[in-house]
């Protein structure tokens, strides 16, 4: 038996680390703390850690048959998820497929306009700066990455995003746009990190044409709309029953 006394090496507003008797694997602890605009609006999803953990674990799980390496391990209880110990980069990949949120602020594009084609955009991760876009040269200019490493990580991004609109399509939703994070193992392979879930992405339910009622992710939250816990029930269930179909 291990007597290893788990140690906290991190705490974020959703998650927390944990370090495990191996120093390859972080245990992450996902909580029901919500909040946005740059942590400006808190609050709690009643529910939400287990579900987010499980959909997490469902896409980690299923894109890495799809050839994309993750830092998933397993998820041993609801709320919890064994993952590779990685090294994060500081940047958040947003790919996008439907003009919402930012993107409408700083371009004027009307919410709901359907993108020619994904658009993928690097923010840097830096709370006290407001998280601002990068360009190209930023992230050469600041050493976030190698030209190499930016290809693969544009190459990683639209692959995620055409298997998670295949997925998601099969669970009658619409993949408007979503935020992942990447990191590096100890021999320097990237790896996809952190959570895919409706805290990080935007899932608006196909069936659905009013443009508050189709909304299934942390907008209900963002934007007090309500019934937020039914959403990310619903987008689990769906995904869970998903997943059981692809078995
Ligand atoms: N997103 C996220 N974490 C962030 C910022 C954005 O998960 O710190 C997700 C967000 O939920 C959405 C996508 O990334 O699915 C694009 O977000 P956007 O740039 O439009 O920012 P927002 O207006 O949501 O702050």
């Amino acid at each position: 038996m291990s007597d290893h006394q788990p140690e906290k090496r991190y705490e974020g507003k959703a998650k927390i680390l944990y370090s495990t008797a191996d120093p390859d694997v972080l245990l992450t602890y996902f909580k029901d703390d919500a909040t946005a605009f740059n942590a400006q609006k808190k609050g709690t999803i009643q529910g939400k850690g287990e579900i987010n953990c499980t959909i997490a674990s469902v896409l980690l799980q299923w894109l890495e048959t799809k050839g994309i390496p993750t830092h998933f391990i397993e998820q041993p209880k609801s709320n919890e998820m064994l993952v590779k110990a990685v090294t994060i980069l500081p940047v958040e990949v947003v790919v996008r497929n439907i003009a919402a949120g930012s993107l409408c602020k700083q371009t004027g594009l009307k919410q709901g306009t359907v993108l020619p084609q994904p658009l993928v955009e690097f923010f840097l991760k830096d709370d006290a700066l407001g998280d601002p876009l990068l360009t190209r040269d930023r992230l050469m200019l600041l050493n976030i990455v190698t030209p190499d490493q930016l290809q693969e990580l544009t190459d990683y991004a639209q692959k995620i995003n055409a298997l998670m609109q295949e997925f998601f399509v099969s669970c009658d939703i619409t993949l408007v746009d979503f935020k992942i994070e990447f990191g590096t193992d100890k021999n320097g392979t990237i790896l996809l990190a952190d959570e895919i879930s409706p805290d990080t992405c935007r899932l608006w339910d196909q069936q659905i044409a009013d443009p508050q009622a189709r909304v299934l992710d942390k907008d209900r939250f963002r934007q007090d709309l309500g019934k937020v816990e039914d959403a990310y029930q619903n987008v689990q269930a769906r995904v869970l029953a998903q997943a059981k179909a692809l078995q």
